[in-house]
């Protein structure tokens, strides 16, 4: 393989292990967050994920993940128009974790709910923070 196909080749590799990143976890979901509210994790039901979990740490915006998916804390840093869209009949501004099928409530650390979301294993998200990945709850 010359120089230019191998280069090729790792491009065309990386764009397939970023769209498996941001598409996995969709596909995986709808089992992880039947499983979730199974056990009454769920941030609908009132339930909580065990105490412990309010130690890990919390999502950092703009970085790894998080700029991929552009998390952000409030909605009005998100600067891409083409993102602020409705999603499943909900508005823009009316989307956020807390209401995110990705996302079961923890409890409150300093002073704001935050709870685990999906596509971020053992950490926290904030319940207003946001995602390109936001999806309705079923
Ligand atoms: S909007 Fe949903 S998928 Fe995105 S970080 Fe929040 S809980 Fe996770």
């Amino acid at each position: 393989m010359d120089h230019k196909a191998s280069r090729r080749q790792f491009f065309s590799n990386l764009g397939s292990i970023v769209g498996l990143a941001v598409v996995a976890p969709a596909l995986f979901s709808s089992k992880v967050f039947a499983e979730e509210k199974r056990r009454g994790r769920s941030g609908e039901g009132g339930g909580s994920a065990a105490s412990g979990d309010l130690n890990l740490p919390m999502v950092e915006v703009g970085k790894g993940q998080a700029a991929a998916v552009t998390y952000v804390l409030k909605h009005a840093d998100v600067k891409n128009a083409a993102l602020k869209i409705e999603r499943g009949g909900v508005a823009f501004e009316k989307q956020t974790c807390a209401n995110c099928s990705f996302y079961a409530k923890v409890g409150d650390k300093n002073g704001k709910e935050v709870g685990k979301c999906q596509i971020f294993p053992n950490m926290l998200v904030e319940g207003p923070a946001w995602c390109a990945t936001w999806a309705k709850k079923a």
